[in-house]
């Protein structure tokens, strides 16, 4: 039976056809200039086809009015300007919350928020309640946050996590996850206003696909081309421990971000099955390093789950875990979606939680959910065009999820392994989709 609290899947459109040509706008650093002289082209057109991607946001190689008709037409052959077919964009929270179905040219589903952040004022929607942003620092400007996609779905297979029941579908290729980007910015120049920050905490675990994620950083980063500061670039990861340490050795200019959501072993077996692989201690330890070499302080994403993760014992194994480290945790009651038997902490439970940490040292924000209203949580417009599972296999996974929380709350570890597609993804192998 279809889960009340989220609304009627719509079907699936139909697959268009793959197209074989790469996203323009993924093209590495001197890419441009070598398709050029390639096809015998002056070098010094790569300024403009980059000021027609990145300055006018073109979606089509016929708009780079500012080139010659035949190079127009030989970037249209080689080349993709927008790697995203369509979009269905749902707006929530009084306008405040634009979320983004994407369909790529294979036919997966992507998704990205855009939230908006009104100037100042302290209790504004979305913001932290104590007005500040997600590094912990005071916010005052208004500002315009894109939370992206990395991959078309996600191997780590979190339960309370709609594109984590979705599964892994795919890497997403450089262009993909700056398309999004170029989407948004298309939408904001349209009311003048621009992007201030991008978060890699879409669908996806970005450490599984860094090298596609670093390159789509650099092109943001670089002024030639989006131009946005690394330093409004968070990137997050559920615990890919070989994938922090490398961010460490390139000593990024963006922020880590750990999507922790349990302090404890046990629980965090169940909650991030990642967890059994690279257990709770030696992310931090890895995160703690990373906030070490970089001098950057490291954020940690906690969901709020009633009664699972949000008791005083998981506020003190939190504050023990993290004291001392340059870190801040931003607490986010869960969103509800389909297929678990959990619901979000109450706000008052939140606020305690938020206040036990303060106590135990150590710094904290409770965010604001977006997108709740229009069901919109992340993969839920993914999962909805999905379609609904088949009635066995949601009860199956209520079964697992109740028999693995029993587990966890004894404080006994998961005898569990990785989920396959996890497996699959970390080997490097291809996905379903
Ligand atoms: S919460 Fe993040 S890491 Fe976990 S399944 Fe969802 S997208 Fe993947």
């Amino acid at each position: 039976m279809t889960d009340p609290s989220t609304p009627a899947r719509a079907p699936r459109p139909p697959k268009p056809i793959p197209d074989p040509r790469p996203g323009l706008s993924g093209l590495p650093d001197g890419g441009l200039e070598s398709w050029l002289a390639s096809e015998g082209q002056p070098a010094y057109r790569a300024r403009q086809i980059r000021d027609g991607v990145w300055r006018q946001n073109a979606a089509a190689a016929e708009d780079l009015l500012t080139l010659p008709a035949a190079l127009r037409a030989g970037l249209d052959r080689s080349f993709r300007m927008d790697t995203i077919a369509a979009d269905e964009v749902t707006v929530a929270d009084g306008g405040l919350t634009e979320k983004s179905l994407h369909l790529l040219s294979d036919g997966a589903l992507v998704e990205s928020v855009l939230m908006h952040y009104p100037a100042r004022g302290f209790g504004r929607a979305g913001a932290g309640e104590d007005g500040r942003g997600s590094d912990g620092r005071p916010e005052h400007r208004e500002r315009h946050t894109l939370c992206i996609s990395s991959q078309a779905g996600c191997a780590v297979g979190c339960p309370f996590c709609a594109t984590g029941e979705l599964g892994f579908g795919r890497d997403l290729e450089t262009a993909e996850i700056l398309d999004q980007v170029r989407h948004a910015a298309r939408r904001l120049a349209a009311r003048k206003a621009h992007l201030t920050n991008v978060v890699f905490m879409g669908m996806g675990e970005p450490l599984l696909n860094l090298d596609r994620v670093l390159e789509a950083v650099a092109a943001l980063s670089d002024p030639q081309r989006f131009g946005l500061g690394a330093r409004h670039v968070v990137v997050s990861t559920s615990g890919v421990v070989p994938g922090i340490r490398r961010l460490t050795e390139i000593n990024p200019q963006f922020t880590l971000a750990i999507s922790l959501h349990a302090a404890r072993d046990p629980l965090r077996d169940v909650l991030v099955p990642l967890n059994r692989r690279w257990p709770v201690a030696e992310v931090v330890a890895a995160a703690r390093a990373h906030a070490r070499v970089t001098g950057r302080r490291v954020s940690y994403e906690y969901v709020m789950i009633s009664g699972v993760n949000d008791t005083d014992l998981d506020a003190d194994a939190l504050s023990g875990l993290l004291h001392g480290d340059l870190a801040h945790v931003n607490l986010i009651p869960m969103n509800p979606v389909a297929h678990t038997p959990w619901q979000a902490s109450s706000p008052q439970r939140v606020t305690q939680f938020a206040a036990r940490l303060r106590e135990g040292g150590i710094g904290a924000t409770v965010r604001r959910n977006r997108g709740q209203d229009a069901g919109a949580a992340c993969g839920q417009l993914a999962a909805n065009r999905a379609g609904e599972p088949p009635a066995p296999a949601v009860a199956h996974r209520r079964e697992l999820i109740v028999r693995q929380s029993e587990v966890a709350m004894r404080g006994d570890r998961s005898v569990e392994s990785l989920p396959a597609d996890l497996e699959a993804a970390m080997a490097g192998r291809k996905g379903k989709r």
